[in-house]
């Protein structure tokens, strides 16, 4: 399987049957940043983001993800300030500006009129709405393992999410285990029986090992750059890691997992396949059908056998295209409808509110 293939799946996995032996169901994203000192420099495959106390708030607040400068700015939901006041002299003019654009446009902050001046409150109160974050690396192939062990060496001693886990369809070995950093959970994902009218089984998750809680409140330690002989780090106290782990939350509940598209190409057949039982069970994902054991629709390629990147794998050059209508699926309705999520979760259309309009 591309890791690709085994990202999404695994993906719709743990939205609809949730992680092993835990009862929550999580918000599950792929690709963020999972780095402090060097933006960029780890992105974690999928994060799973627990519910916290007020999760509820927080899905009625916004269904996009509130920029840190707002959630930051000295604005409450009593009295509104003059938004120029509201952010640190270290916060660049444009920065300032364009949080808070972006929070009156997605309905975090709103704002009135004073003299020619626009002020702004919060609408709600920030919410306390998230719990534990888990970081998973996807290597479905232990047998090409890349930059894996520096990867999880990071997660390890930096400590930025809770619990880290490798996630593999190999056999894994004594010997794989000892190369893994101890307090790396690992998983063997593989696929239970092909049920009647599906392409393959559901999949199905065996810990192989516990992950061991990761100090996050504590300073982490984050690799830069590997050198002949030595390593350059950063030591990245543990304000900084909290404020990355809103961030990650945050990212994680505007964008979701499904950002991927269907390929414009006749085999392309959307499947429901790697999901699980879900309580919301609409058929085996193909428009139209209903059934049971369904999750969000995949892009599944009849002539690959498998779930393909239409980014990167579709198109003229690829000799199985043959030019079609993409589906018509729309990814954020699967979200709304398959999770607590919604995408509309005030009822009202989205404001257009430029500052230019405003000093
Ligand atoms: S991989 Fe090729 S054959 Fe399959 S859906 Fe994409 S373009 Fe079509």
């Amino acid at each position: 399987m591309s890791e690709f293939a085994f990202e999404l799946e695994l993906c719709a996995h743990l939205e609809s049957v949730g992680r092993p032996e835990t009862a929550d169901t999580d918000i599950v994203a792929r690709q963020l940043g999972g780095a402090v000192a060097k933006p960029g420099g780890r992105i974690l495959d999928i994060v799973c983001v627990e519910p916290g106390p007020a999760f509820e708030d927080r899905l009625a607040l916004t269904s996009e993800t509130i920029p840190d400068a707002a959630i930051e700015a000295d604005v409450g939901p009593g009295t509104a300030r003059y938004w120029k006041r509201a952010f640190p002299d270290d916060c660049h003019p444009e920065r300032a500006k364009s949080a808070v654009e972006r929070a009156l446009e997605i309905d975090f902050f709103e704002a009135d009129l004073r003299n020619g001046r626009r002020y702004v409150r919060q609408v709600a109160r920030y919410p306390d709405w998230y719990g534990r974050i888990v970081g998973i690396e996807n290597k479905p192939d232990l047998g090409t393992p890349g930059d894996l062990e520096a990867q999880l060496r990071t997660d390890a001693s930096l400590g930025l999410v809770d619990e880290a886990v490798l996630a593999t369809e190999s056999y894994v070995t004594r010997a794989h285990l000892n190369r893994i950093p101890e307090e790396i959970g690992v998983w063997r994902v593989s696929r239970g029986e092909r049920s009647e009218g599906s392409t393959a089984g559901a999949l199905e998750i065996e810990v192989i090992r516990e992950p061991t809680p990761l100090a996050v409140d504590e300073p982490g330690v984050e690799p830069l750059e590997y050198q002949p002989g030595h390593t350059d780090i950063a030591i990245v106290p543990p304000e900084r890691k909290a404020r990355t782990r809103r961030r990650i939350a945050e990212r994680a509940f505007g964008k979701g997992w499904r950002t991927f598209r269907f390929p414009d190409c006749e085999a392309c057949e959307p499947t429901n396949d790697g999901g699980g039982e879900t309580s919301d069970a609409v058929g085996d994902g193909r428009p139209g059908d209903s059934g049971s054991g369904a999750t969000t629709p995949l892009p599944f390629c009849q002539w690959k056998g498998r779930v393909v990147d239409a980014e990167s794998e579709c198109g003229p050059a690829c000799p199985g295209y043959k030019p079609g209508a993409e589906p018509e699926i729309d990814l954020e309705t699967e979200r709304d409808r398959r999770t607590p999520w919604r995408r509309d979760p005030s009822g009202r259309r989205r404001r257009q509110s430029g500052l230019d309009q405003f000093g």
